[in-house]
């Protein structure tokens, strides 16, 4: 079953020290969280909660940039959280 309506993306904003690979690996991110496909194949699984929220999740390939892991670690050697 398909549900459309109002929906909320919380995704880490773009900041000028970011650097490269941080940069391309948020908008590898954002584009797979707007057409619901990652560029390494992950597909969107979308799951609803005990308050009625939708979650999506994704399994990414291992050297996917806009994995949770890679995300991390980017975030992390940049000083972000
Ligand atoms: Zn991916």
């Amino acid at each position: 079953m398909v549900r459309a309506g109002p929906a909320l993306w919380l995704l880490p904003t773009l900041r000028e020290t970011d650097g490269p690979e941080l940069t391309n690996a948020l908008a590898v991110r954002w584009q797979a969280n707007l057409i619901g496909r990652c560029r390494c194949g992950a597909i969107a699984n979308v799951a609803q909660d005990a308050d009625g929220m939708f979650h999506a999740t994704w399994l990414h390939e291992a050297d996917c940039p806009a994995s949770d892991e890679a995300l991390a670690e980017l975030l992390e050697k940049t000083g972000r959280k």
